[in-house]
């Protein structure tokens, strides 16, 4: 599905994923073509996201940032050559989850930084010691006797592993917009289109006319089952729409290898398949729990292609955030809500023997 102009330029050379995976693509830095670039992290899992750069004519755009300041250290180093006659104008988030703005740190202060004005509250919500306290959690829940605990623990502190949240100081983008806006970055020009609440409140994407070329964000995972934070679906699907009316030819996903509209389409049926289960389980009065259970062991879901998706555990948040739809139970989910929801993803993961990844579980007769 990769289109054929994208080649990773500047390869990190790692033999495996942060989370000990077979790299389905290779890790570092992609040329894209027209004087666009990615940093690519395989296999799209926790914290392994993607940023976009285009170079102008002395000025560039950065697409987001990492997890952490370890990481976006490390793709700036690689994008340096291509900065050095184009500095960066600039950041762009896409929206407020942590791996995709908490590296911002290490951008100079001339830099301008700008999100949507409801990522930009949500930001607020995504601070590094919240991040840290589930990882605290985490490493308690490992230390009690219980099986479950231990599990849920194990699965917590997993997820945190490869990241240093204690470097990270909170730096949130400071222009803010809403709807749709253009910019001008070296004679070139980019489009942000807001299109969330979908994936979390404030989701926009990044649009480059003249190299028919799109960083959707989170609205589009590859190979990594897509979550959902927030919702609607129905906005989600919109976005997803409004991507195969554009001109493009190249899609960077937030997660997952660089595609093309068939990668698109392929979330879209993920959603359109997920919504329709959803809503037969609450007809039937399933509780969510039961029906993300459900849903992703069976044999219907497990012939679809996205069945071989990393992380399939997913389908907890994703059923539980549809079912508060279907009953109008709209707003922000508090914290320990959302501990709970993780806390039930993670139990359900052990429940998939196939779900990647593997080290994400104990497997420990002990428990
Ligand atoms: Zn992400």
């Amino acid at each position: 599905m990769t289109p054929k102009n994208a080649r990773c330029i500047a390869p990190t050379g790692a033999k495996r994923t942060r989370f000990r995976e077979r790299p389905a693509f290779e890790e570092g830095l992609w040329d894209l073509g027209h004087d666009l670039y990615a940093w690519m992290v395989p296999n799209g899992s926790w914290g392994e996201s993607n940023s976009g750069l285009l170079v102008g004519k002395g000025q560039s755009l950065l697409v987001d940032t990492l997890w952490d300041v370890r990481h976006t250290r490390t793709m700036l180093d690689a994008m340096d050559p291509l900065l050095r006659g184009a500095p960066l104008h600039l950041l762009v988030n896409t929206h407020a989850d942590g791996d995709h703005f908490w590296g911002n740190q290490l951008i100079g202060e001339d830099v301008e930084t700008i999100t949507s004005a409801a990522a930009r509250t949500e930001m607020d919500l995504h601070t590094p010691a919240s991040m840290l306290g589930f990882m605290n959690l985490g490493k308690a829940l490992m230390a009690t006797p219980i099986g479950p605990a231990k599990r849920v623990g194990h699965w917590f502190s997993a997820m945190c592993l490869p990241y240093n949240f204690y470097e990270v100081t909170h730096t949130p983008a400071k222009e803010t917009f809403s709807g749709t806006v253009w910019r001008e970055i070296g004679g070139r020009k980019v489009q942000l289109i807001e299109v969330g609440p979908a994936h979390t409140s404030g989701d926009l994407m990044v649009y480059v006319p003249d190299a028919k070329t799109l960083f959707a964000g989170d609205i589009v995972f590859i190979g990594s089952t897509p979550v959902m934070w927030a919702g609607p679906v129905e906005n989600w699907l919109n976005a997803l729409d409004l991507i195969l009316d554009l001109d493009v030819e190249t899609i960077v996903p937030g997660h997952g290898p660089v595609t093309n509209k068939d990668g698109v389409r392929m979330v879209k049926s993920y959603w359109e398949y997920v919504h329709g289960a959803a809503r037969r389980c609450h007809e039937q009065k399933h509780s969510a729990a039961a029906a993300a259970r459900q849903i992703v062991s069976s044999v219907d879901f497990l012939a679809l292609p996205f069945a071989q998706w990393d992380s399939p555990e997913r389908m907890m948040t994703n059923i539980h955030v549809l079912y508060r739809q279907f009953e109008g139970r709209g707003g922000h989910m508090s914290v320990l809500a959302k501990i709970n929801l993780m806390r039930k993803q993670a139990l359900l993961a052990y429940a998939l023997p196939g779900a990647a990844p593997k080290m994400m579980r104990r497997v420990d007769a002990s428990l």
